[in-house]
């Protein structure tokens, strides 16, 4: 079985939100957490390759997106799809059409599409402007992003803009035009129509409008022999049945594990606060870590304490999740974060709870839940995880994965929450999913 569709994402969580959806359309999928370094075939239908490319400057992004590319030609990949925010998160400056063009150049394509369209997520184009919900991209909580404020809608005036900004001088940079409602609301053929006007334009890229899963789903179609798409997550629920794939139960399979189950939250949001009170209100077995009660240098300590406390707690409950989590309300974390700062706080708390999960595996846990974007990437690195088998969705945007490790022979299933996800009963729940 070789491999068809080849992904690109530009962040972590945002790569298993990709896998998530195509594997829900029927791929079996596995995602790569950086180019893999090795050639050894991966069975699946789909691999995605998770970079953290959004926020880094452009020519790292190009390199690293370039890099991948190869790696999933080689595989294979009959088309190339790279992933970028629902919210199309860039500065004038990039990534997305840096990458975007870098990958054209690569892949000999003349002509692609791009959409941050995800419909059920309340991401939808229209006149190629973006919406949130029922306001622009520009007027919600978007426009003061850190990295990337978005503070214009109309994406091809912004796209156009990212690719001024890497055009050789004297020469004229790739267009970018729009595929309108009109044409994603109506067939394949018409959308398939409009690329053929458009290029006969010199139109190079199209933002393409969608407002439901209907039209991404036409869309979708419409796109079968493009070498090279972009687009938020949206549109892979559009992309299996152009490989003759259709949903399964069996695309969501993963080989069984047997052991201990484990929490690690390290997510201080409203809604991994409201999942950690819901936990322990329900009788469940807490570990709280407070990183104003201990000195930096007594983490060692404090690893080997949670390591016994969680095996006194299966011994008596085998089938008892624990949970361990520094998860804390504002004001506690302006409390932690006054000492030491808030960069090094995060960074301890990261490679804190990265070394408990370590140990919570080495004593027999096998499903194991982590919360927090971040706090996620440490914990797979501690784990020294490289790859995921892509399962069932929990809830939705967070599947259960498979995992393989040293030491441990069938490997492990782990979930990987970013904050914000989940609804409240999410880690009492989790674990009834038949995975
Ligand atoms: P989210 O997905 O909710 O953003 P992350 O794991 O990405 O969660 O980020 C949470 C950050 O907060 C991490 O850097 C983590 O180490 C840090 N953190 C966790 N607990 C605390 C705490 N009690 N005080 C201060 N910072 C904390």
């Amino acid at each position: 079985m070789t491999i068809q569709l080849g992904c690109i994402a530009d962040d972590f969580t945002g790569a298993t939100d990709l896998a998530n959806n195509l594997v829900r359309a029927g791929m079996r999928v596995v995602q790569a957490i950086g180019v893999p370094s090795d050639a050894a075939p991966i069975d699946a239908d789909a691999i995605v390759v998770a970079l953290k490319s959004r926020t880094t400057p452009p020519e790292v992004a190009v390199a690293q997106s370039l890099a991948a590319c190869r790696y999933l030609k080689s595989s294979g990949a009959a088309q190339i799809y790279f992933k970028v925010c629902s919210t199309f998160d860039s500065t004038p400056r990039g990534n997305i059409g840096p990458v975007l063009e870098a990958l054209m150049d690569e892949l000999g394509c003349r002509f692609t599409i791009a959409t941050p369209a995800f419909p059920d997520n309340g991401r939808t184009v229209f006149k190629g402007h973006l919406f949130v919900g029922d306001v622009l991209v520009s007027e919600s909580g978007m426009r003061h992003h850190p990295l990337t404020p978005m503070t214009d809608a109309n994406l091809v005036r912004v796209l156009q803009a990212q690719l001024a900004t890497t055009a050789p001088a004297g020469a004229s940079p790739r267009r970018v035009g729009l595929v309108e409602h009109r044409a994603t609301g109506a067939s394949a053929e018409a959308i398939g129509k409009r690329f053929a006007d458009l290029q006969a334009e010199g139109i190079a890229i199209a933002i393409a409008d969608a407002v439901d899963n209907a039209d991404l789903l036409r869309l979708g179609a419409a796109v079968k022999d493009l070498p090279l798409v972009c687009a938020g997550s949206g549109l892979a629920i559009g992309l299996p049945a152009n490989f003759g794939i259709a949903p399964s139960d069996r695309a969501a399979s993963l080989p069984a594990v047997r052991g201990f189950c484990a929490i690690v939250s390290g997510s201080c949001s409203e809604a991994t606060n409201a999942q950690v009170e819901h936990f322990r209100k329900a009788g469940g077995a807490a570990h709280r870590i407070d990183p104003t009660e201990l000195a930096e240098a007594q983490d060692g300590k404090l690893v080997d304490a949670v390591a016994h406390w969680a095996a006194s707690e299966w011994s008596a409950a085998p089938e008892r999740p624990v949970l361990v989590y520094s998860t804390a309300p504002p004001t506690a974390v302006a409390a932690a974060q006054a000492g030491a700062g808030a960069h090094e706080t995060g960074a301890r708390l990261e490679a804190l709870l990265g070394r408990i999960a370590v140990v919570l595996v080495a004593h027999g846990a096998r499903r194991l839940v982590v919360a927090g974007g971040e706090t996620s990437g440490a914990c797979v690195q501690a784990l020294g995880i490289r790859r995921l088998r892509i399962g069932t969705q929990i809830d939705p945007g967070v599947p259960w994965c498979h995992a393989q490790i040293s030491n441990a022979g069938d490997g492990m299933h782990l979930a990987l929450k970013s904050g914000n996800f989940g609804g409240v009963d999410f880690f009492n729940r989790t674990f009834r999913v038949a995975t």
